[in-house]
């Protein structure tokens, strides 16, 4: 049976240690996952970011690529003029008076002859804000002198007619961006080592918007009428040479009204190439996020002759949009910041770094946890839930062990006394069945000459039956108990007489046995008592006490009764080696006999104590023992005199 709750135990303990190690291990990988999703989720965000800003600037610059090129004049006259009309109507420009337009800022058309025409050129307009403190005036002045100081040196060489240049990889080699980031290796945006909680996640990733690299749109070409484009071209330069100028380079803005007549064609084919970027070095520096100002160039080919058409880019409403697009869709417990590649993004409390590349320059976009230990946090929590409930299961099976444990422990020893208890009983029976036998033996073969020898047989014979029976009688009686089927027969009667009756029943025996008995029997009161039960009382205790005191000097048994606070008390007194006090409860329990079995010299079946505990509890009394002087044991019983329950 041991081997079997050892094996179920081991079993029931390594299944135990095996939940524990694999709801530690999910944990951890629970931890991993809330970092890799999290850490997916700011990939998302940034690449809907980066879809919102591609596709605002698409629309913008597909706009822009539509606009007709006689916006970038102050006049412009319409198509839809009737070819017989004398007098042509003169439009003003949709830009004029304003130097933004969206993503644009001063748009302006430089001519063949190196002419800058602006949208604002306006001449009584400009005479009236001589001192030039009108805000609008002033950054009118201030962008064509822009174009003059920082446009026009890095132009040089490449005059309008040779305006053919790959300036998106020309700038770049130049700001030399490629190498400003230290991008992982793996920019899937996956995590990989990052720890929760503790974790600067710090993914980079690139995320390119071609949208203002124009290699790939086609040239826009339209037909217009000689007539009106004459008229275009006749009116802006007209306005262009009244314009004032601004102090550097006023050589370069002579007037060219010469108009293309060789071609004497009706409608004139007018040829709209895409724009491309160019990355002018700004003399500030600082002002600028992609290191220089970066201006929008198309050319527009006429006949023979060329202009450059372009604005700068309005850089600080660009950083406007892509702040609005990463306010739109940062989630729950997410923030941002916008900073430069030069910038010490490894923040600690950067999560994602999203580069938003715009192919002359990067914009990085860092963002953030508001609460950048939450996942930490969450996985403490779980944690202590984890361990607080393997703590409780660990507890319940411990205890579910151990109570199984005690269970079988208790059982086994049970299983061990019965066995005790039947070899016991055996043997008590086979004693005084051999020795009738031999005397019935001797008697019958007449071998006993001598009639006080055979007397003395004849009464030996009668104790060894009157031992048998008190040995039936005990084992029936323990029987009944148990099941339950014990029936008393409590009478009124006197106390005395039965316990004087029963030890003199009992005094040859006890003499044969070399003891004495004494009696004490003091005044009891008349109670009610179940006569067979006390002579079964005091017939025990006498059989026990010269049982164990078989070896005592002082032989004498003394038998007490007294009647105190409502109890009878019957004492039996003797002089052997008493009972240690650590057993004195023990000896009450059904079974049980002091020592090993092997090693025991006493007769007995564990029995008789359990049943003086059981007599004297069914009179509502109990059983103490006590030290005889010099040595030896006192057994007390106390009867209750009334209220007797059946
Ligand atoms: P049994 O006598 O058959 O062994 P009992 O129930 O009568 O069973 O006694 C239980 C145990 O109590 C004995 O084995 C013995 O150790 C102890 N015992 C009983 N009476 C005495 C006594 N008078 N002196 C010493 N020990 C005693």
């Amino acid at each position: 049976m041991y081997r079997r709750l050892i094996i179920l135990s081991v079993i029931i303990l390594a299944a135990l240690a095996g939940l524990v190690w694999a709801g530690y291990h999910s944990l951890q990988m629970q931890a991993d996952g809330m970092a890799g999703a999290r850490l997916g989720e700011f990939a998302a965000v940034a690449e809907q970011i980066r879809q919102d800003v591609k596709q605002n600037l698409d629309e913008f610059m597909q706009k822009e690529q539509n606009r007709p090129y006689t916006d970038y004049q102050h006049f412009y006259v319409p198509d839809n003029v009737a070819p017989d009309q004398q007098q042509m109507p003169v439009l003003r420009s949709p830009l004029g008076g304003k130097i933004e337009n969206d993503l644009a800022y001063g748009n302006f058309q430089i001519e063949p002859d190196g002419n800058i025409i602006t949208p604002n050129d306006d001449l009584e307009q400009m005479q009236q804000v001589a001192s030039a403190e009108d805000d609008l005036q002033t950054k009118v002045l201030l962008n064509r002198k822009n174009i003059e100081d920082n446009l026009w040196p890095a132009l040089s060489g490449r005059m309008p007619g040779s305006f053919t240049v790959d300036f998106y990889s020309d700038t770049r080699t130049q700001r030399g961006i490629s190498k400003q980031i230290d991008r992982p290796a793996d920019a899937s945006g996956k995590a990989k080592s990052a720890k929760a909680g503790e974790s600067q996640m710090q993914m980079g990733r690139n995320y390119p918007i071609e949208s203002l690299q124009s290699q790939d749109r086609p040239a826009q070409v339209i037909e217009q009428r000689r007539s009106v484009l004459e008229q275009n071209i006749i009116s802006n330069s007209a306005v262009a040479q009244q314009a004032p100028q601004t102090q550097s380079g006023s050589s370069r803005y002579t007037r060219q009204t010469q108009s293309s007549t060789t071609n004497q064609a009706e409608t004139v084919e007018v040829r709209i190439e895409p724009f491309v970027p160019l990355v002018v070095p700004d003399p500030d520096p600082v002002r600028s996020i992609f290191g220089g100002q970066v201006f929008l160039l198309r050319q527009v080919q006429i006949e023979n002759r060329q202009f450059l058409q372009g604005f700068r880019l309005n850089e600080k409403k660009l950083i406007e949009e892509v702040r609005e697009s990463a306010e739109k869709f940062m989630r729950k417990g997410m923030t941002f910041e916008l900073a430069q590649p030069e910038d010490d993004y490894f923040d600690v409390d950067v999560a994602y770094a999203a580069v938003l590349d715009f192919g002359f320059g990067d914009l990085t976009l860092n963002l953030k946890e508001i609460d950048p230990y939450w996942i930490g946090r969450e996985i403490r929590r779980l944690r202590y839930w984890y361990f607080s409930i393997i703590f409780v299961v660990l507890m319940a099976v411990t205890l579910g062990l151990a109570s199984l444990w005690r269970n079988a422990c208790a059982q086994a020893r049970l299983a061990q006394k019965k066995d005790d208890f039947i070899s016991a009983v055996s043997h008590e029976l086979r004693t005084p069945l051999t020795s009738i036998r031999m005397y019935a033996e001797m008697l019958e073969k007449n071998w006993i000459k001598s009639p006080s020898k055979a007397a003395e047989y004849y009464s030996n014979m009668r104790q060894e039956s009157e031992r048998l029976s008190r040995l039936i009688e005990n084992v029936l009686d323990f029987s009944r108990i148990q099941r339950g089927k014990k029936k008393y027969a409590f009478n009124p009667g006197d106390m005395n007489r039965c316990v004087g009756d029963v030890v003199e029943m009992m005094r040859p025996y006890a003499a044969q046995k070399g003891f004495s008995i004494e009696t004490e029997l003091g005044p009891v009161d008349q109670s009610i008592f179940d006569g067979d039960a006390v002579t079964q009382i005091v017939v025990n205790l006498l059989d026990n006490a010269i049982k164990y005191a078989r070896d005592a000097e002082d032989r004498t048994i003394i038998v007490r009764t007294t009647c105190d606070d409502g109890f009878t008390f019957i004492e039996v007194e003797d002089h052997g080696p008493g009972v240690p006090s650590l057993q004195r409860k023990k000896i009450f329990e059904q079974f049980y006999r002091s020592g090993a079995e092997a090693t025991r010299e006493t007769n007995g079946t564990g029995l008789g104590l359990a049943l003086v505990k059981k007599f004297a509890e069914a009179h509502n009394g109990f059983v103490e023992i006590t030290t005889a002087r010099p040595t030896g044991a006192i057994f007390r019983v106390a009867l209750a005199c009334e209220g007797i329950t059946q």
